[in-house]
């Protein structure tokens, strides 16, 4: 087996898999490098990870009954190559798998989606503009290929995009919400962007009432601003012990 790197793990959690008790863990590695990733210790793929895939399965084994679902979040959990096998065992544990990815490995996530339950897919922003929030080239096309396997497994899911006004503008936005709800995404969630170590009171002078009601007149029930900021499922490795 590629035996699944782990940076952490959240051992509970009842917001990252809707409508399931869900322990998180989170990947080590991403290629992408979004300015206000809250994750950076989870960028590099190759450092030391202190989580052995077994000490994980273990805790999840004690779990059982416990929780619903796991979810694999990141860092991008869909570079690592022992993503599918991670899942089985999960699945084989008994538990429903949820699955966090940016959609950069295309075909990968293609292979992954049977073994899925749910997704939370980041849309990062209009296609053209990706490669500037990602500091990546020729990621809005990996993006938007990932989103059309998506739509087209069955495989129920939600769209999010982090967004402030410095990184496009909201026309741009609400434009983005148009053209998602074009391809037949239901699930949309606009997150207010904020910067590692920022509270959202400080965060942003985001007229939250104002762009709430903008997204609600796209007329579409799923297509929601997110009551509280990013971060909510960001706890640093160090505080993840499966213990
Ligand atoms: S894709 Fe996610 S994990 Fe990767 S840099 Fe961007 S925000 Fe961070």
């Amino acid at each position: 087996m590629n035996t699944l790197r782990v940076g952490g793990i959240t051992a509970l959690t009842s917001i990252d898999f809707p409508g399931r008790l869900a322990a998180v863990i989170f990947c080590q590695g991403c290629p992408w490098r979004c300015g206000y990733c809250h994750n950076p210790h989870l960028l590099e793929a190759g450092v030391p990870v202190g989580l052995p895939w077994p000490s994980v399965t273990d805790f999840l084994e004690r779990r059982r009954g416990l929780l619903d679902g796991v979810v694999f979040s990141g860092g991008e959990p869909t570079l690592q190559a022992g993503l599918a096998e991670a899942m089985q065992q999960v699945r084989g544990l008994g538990f429903e798998v949820a699955l966090h990815t940016a959609g950069m490995y295309p075909r990968r996530l293609a292979t992954l989606l049977p073994l899925v339950d749910w997704v939370g897919f980041d849309v990062k922003a209009p296609w053209s503009l990706y490669d500037t929030i990602t500091g990546t080239p020729g990621s809005g096309r990996r993006a938007r290929s990932s989103l059309d396997h998506l739509l087209a497994s069955g495989v129920p899911f939600e769209c999010r995009t982090t967004w402030h006004a410095g990184l496009f503008s909201e026309a741009a936005l609400l434009s983005l919400g148009t053209m998602l709800a074009d391809l037949g995404v239901h699930q949309w969630m606009v997150q207010d962007c904020r910067l590692p170590g920022q509270t959202r009171l400080h965060a942003s002078s985001l007229n939250r009432s104002a762009l709430s009601q903008r997204i609600q007149g796209l007329q579409r029930p799923g297509f929601k601003l997110r009551g509280d900021a990013v971060s909510t499922t960001r706890l640093p490795p160090s505080t993840l012990n499966p213990s």
